[in-house]
C-alpha cells in the first residue's frame, strides 16, 4: 500500500490548487501483481457551480496484457444546486468502479471488453502517466445522475411566480400546483371522457 495522500495534500492553501502536488502513476512501470493506491483532495471542480469536497479515494491498478485493470472506490461530498428548485445541494456521495484502461483506440471504440467473467468498460488512456485525481473526477462525472435533485420528490419552482413549492403552495392557479401524480390522473380521466 502506497499512501499518496500526504503528497497530494501538501501545500494546504484552501482552494488554491496551484500549489497542490498531484499524484501521478507511471502506467509503464506497474508491478505485475498490481498496486494499491490511496489519495485525497480538498476539493475538485466538476462544473462551474459543482464541486466535490473532501474527496478520498482508494484504487487498485494491475496490468492486464497491454491494458490496465482498475478497481476504484471514492467518497466525497457533492456541492451543487438542485436542477428543479435551484436550492444548494450538499450531500455525501460515493462511487465504486471497475474498468479497463487502454491506449488502444480500437479497444476503446468497442465500448467494453471481457476480462475473465467480467464485462468491463474501457477508458482511453493514451499517456504513459496518469493523474489519479483526474481519473477519479472523470468517474464521478460518468456516474453523476442526469438530474441532480435535492430530494427525489422535489416539487421545483412554480413556473409562474417562481416560489419554491417545497416550502408551500403559491397563490397561482391550483392546477399548476398539483402533484405530477394528481395531474396524470386528471389527464387520464379527460381521455376517458373523450371515448365515443
Ligand atoms: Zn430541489
Ligand atoms: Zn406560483
Amino acid at each position: 500500500m502506497i499512501d499518496t495522500s500526504k503528497t497530494s495534500r501538501r501545500g494546504d492553501t484552501g482552494r488554491d490548487k496551484s500549489q497542490q502536488e498531484v499524484s501521478v502513476i507511471d502506467l509503464s512501470k506497474l508491478p505485475i501483481e498490481g498496486l494499491s493506491l490511496a489519495g485525497s483532495s480538498e476539493f475538485v471542480q466538476l462544473e462551474e457551480n459543482e464541486i466535490l469536497r473532501d474527496l478520498n479515494w482508494r484504487m487498485f491498478v494491475q496490468p492486464s496484457k497491454k491494458d490496465i485493470f482498475f478497481d476504484v472506490q471514492a467518497k466525497a461530498v457533492y456541492e451543487g444546486a438542485c436542477c428543479r428548485c435551484l436550492e444548494p445541494i450538499d450531500k455525501p456521495t460515493s462511487l465504486r468502479a471497475q474498468f479497463l484502461g487502454s491506449s488502444d483506440p480500437n479497444l476503446v471504440a468497442g465500448g467494453s471488453h471481457t476480462l475473465g467473467t467480467q464485462d468491463l468498460d474501457v477508458v482511453y488512456l493514451p499517456e504513459e502517466t496518469l493523474d489519479e485525481e483526474v481519473l477519479i473526477k472523470e468517474q464521478f462525472i460518468l456516474q453523476r445522475p442526469m438530474q441532480l435533485l435535492c430530494k427525489e420528490d422535489c416539487q421545483g419552482l412554480c413556473p409562474y411566480c417562481g416560489k419554491n413549492l417545497n416550502k408551500g403552495q403559491c397563490q397561482c392557479r391550483p392546477d399548476y400546483n398539483r402533484t405530477p401524480g394528481a395531474l396524470a390522473k386528471a389527464l387520464a380521466e379527460i381521455k376517458l371522457d373523450l371515448k365515443p
